[in-house]
């Protein structure tokens, strides 16, 4: 063990900053790398772009997140440029998707709209900010309760978390009361309608500023600030390999995707936190393979609809000047359309789903001028509902050593399969999602079950267990089994069936990793100090 610890920290979006700043904070003479493929989009490194005002320099930002389907990477593979044709799948605004088509793309016919974000901050600078708690059987059975709890309380702290954002918006509250109506009696105490917890900070504008891995980065990016001095982020650099001596893993081999360098960077630690997808590939890639590696895939189904709020129902909870203050507030901040934000959580038994509810002026599609409802004046509620997929051995990501992807990695094949387990799930909400929209008002899209990897949550390829039988690849503290220095974070890590937005959940079982790695390493940095 060296005397200062260096940990090596693979991927710069919220999970991998959460490790980077608990660690330095735990570690009073560590020092932090991390390693980020895509480039830094704004100043303050992993702000949201959704906080750009700009709407160029905002597009901008989300096209150089897009990795090989950014314009001129993707020109340079050699595959046509983007033509949106009806029927093609897209990614949502600052991702990519994994199979592109095209040679070097992965291979996903199952899970067609699987994607990734490579820039500074991961997805988490394009991501919408809602952090719900999980409850019931969606938490981790080998966590104690009082533990968890303490846990989860740290990372909504990490996160900025925001329980009642919104919650002055008179029409954001007569949905809440038009739900409460439809679903009354059928929802167990404290998990009816309410306001949906976000990620980020109200201002005096009545605005939010969301957050990115910015506000979980916290010290280490402020000038001047101490642990900003242990702390460096190498932004367009690419770990191509773990390197490991047997069980013990001794560093990472980086290339800078700049001049095309390669060098090996030692560690102490290395932190693993590059995406569902990427994390488990990377490691194959070194030669790490536990059996569960990519396995036991799972994501939220989603239905998702569009409706217009209907001015009778809305008018018996908000009035219209209320409505002309809302609307007079919000024109002064026109980048940011979210108006306001519900929902209704996972309870067991009878609602395992997750219900979002966003109030917006518009619809997130353009609608043909004149038709019905195209100028609505109480705006609309863009929801969905988020279900579960039972873990399952076969659904997987599986790399190919054979084929090199664009990158030069094992090329990914992904397998997915909803069963009747997931389809029951799927219809019951759908139905719910119907009473709800009528609650509210009128439909212009209708439900509609968006294509496997819609939900950008991927979990379990990852999956911590508190056993090494072959079903997981982490044990209860992320640390990869049979290595004492590898740890792995993120949403793969999720072990259980789950229906709600996860960020908050891996950063929580990021802390309890990172503390126990402070112990280890904290340890040995102070018998060093005595010897
Ligand atoms: P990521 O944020 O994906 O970051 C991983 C990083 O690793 C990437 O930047 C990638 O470039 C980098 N990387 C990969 N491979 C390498 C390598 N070999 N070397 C160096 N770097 C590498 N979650 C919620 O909980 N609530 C929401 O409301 C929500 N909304 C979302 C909306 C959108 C549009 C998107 C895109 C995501 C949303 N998510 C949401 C998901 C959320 O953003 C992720 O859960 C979160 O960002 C995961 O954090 P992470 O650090 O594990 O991974």
């Amino acid at each position: 063990m060296s005397h200062h610890p260096t940990i090596a920290v693979v991927g710069s979006g919220p999970i991998g900053s959460a490790y980077a700043r608990l660690l330095l904070e735990g570690i009073p003479d560590a020092r932090v790398v991390m390693f980020e493929a895509g480039p830094q989009l704004t100043g303050r490194p992993g702000e949201s772009v959704r906080n750009i005002a700009d709407p160029v320099e905002k597009a901008r930002a989300r096209e150089l997140s897009q990795g090989p389907q950014a314009g001129e990477f993707r020109a340079s593979l050699g595959i046509p440029s983007a033509t949106v044709v009806e029927g093609m799948f897209t990614a949502r605004q600052g991702t990519h998707l994994l199979d592109f088509g095209g040679e070097g793309s992965a291979h996903a016919p199952t899970f067609p709209a699987a994607a990734g974000a490579t820039n500074v901050g991961g997805q988490g600078a394009h991501w919408t900010c809602a952090i719900p708690r999980p409850a019931f059987s969606e938490k981790v059975a080998f966590i104690a309760d009082d533990e968890w709890e303490e846990l989860i309380e740290t990372a909504e702290g990490l996160l900025h978390a925001q329980s009642a954002a919104f919650a002055d918006s008179a029409v954001g509250g007569g949905i809440r009361s038009l739900l409460e109506e439809e679903f009354a009696g059928e929802l167990p105490d404290g998990y009816g309608p309410s306001t949906l917890p976000v990620a980020g900070d109200p201002q005096p504008d009545g605005t939010m500023r969301w957050a990115g891995a910015d506000v979980v980065l916290g010290p280490l990016i402020e000038p001047g600030n101490p642990l900003a001095e242990r702390f460096e982020l190498r932004d367009l650099t690419l770990v191509r390999r773990v390197e490991h001596d047997g069980d013990v893993v001794t560093g990472v081999t980086v290339e800078d995707l700049r001049t095309h360098e390669t060098s090996f960077v030692p560690a102490d630690l290395v932190v693993v936190a590059a995406d569902a997808f990427r994390s488990p590939q990377l490691l194959w890639a070194s030669g790490i393979r536990p059996r569960a590696l990519g396995h036991y895939l799972t994501e939220h189904p989603v239905v998702i609809s569009t409706v217009a709020l209907d001015a009778e129902k809305i008018s018996r909870f908000a009035t219209e000047e209320q409505l002309d203050e809302e609307l007079a507030r919000r024109a002064t901040t026109a980048a940011d359309p979210v108006a306001a934000v519900n929902r209704i959580p996972f309870s067991e038994p009878d609602h395992p789903f997750s219900l979002q509810v966003m109030y917006s002026e518009t619809t997130p599609f353009p609608m043909e001028p004149g038709a019905p409802y195209s100028d609505n004046r109480w705006g609309y509620v863009n929801m969905g509902y988020g279900m579960r997929k039972f873990p399952r051995f076969e659904d997987a990501v599986t790399f190919d050593d054979a084929e090199p992807d664009y990158r030069g990695f094992p090329n990914m094949t992904i397998t997915y399969e909803l069963t009747e387990a997931e389809l029951a799930e799927i219809q019951a909400a759908t139905e719910r999602l119907r009473r709800a929209g009528n609650a509210l008002g009128v439909f212009v899209a209708e439900p509609r079950l968006m294509p496997n990897g819609s939900s950008l949550h991927y979990q379990g390829t990852l999956r911590m267990g508190d056993a090494d039988d072959g079903t997981s690849v982490a044990d209860p503290w992320s640390r990869v089994w049979g290595y004492e220095n590898l740890v792995v974070g993120g949403n793969a890590l999720i072990p259980t069936a789950t229906a709600m937005n996860p960020t908050l959940m891996s950063v929580a079982i990021a802390v309890r990793g990172a503390r126990k790695a402070v112990e280890r390493l904290g340890a040995g940095a102070e018998a060093s100090a005595v010897a």
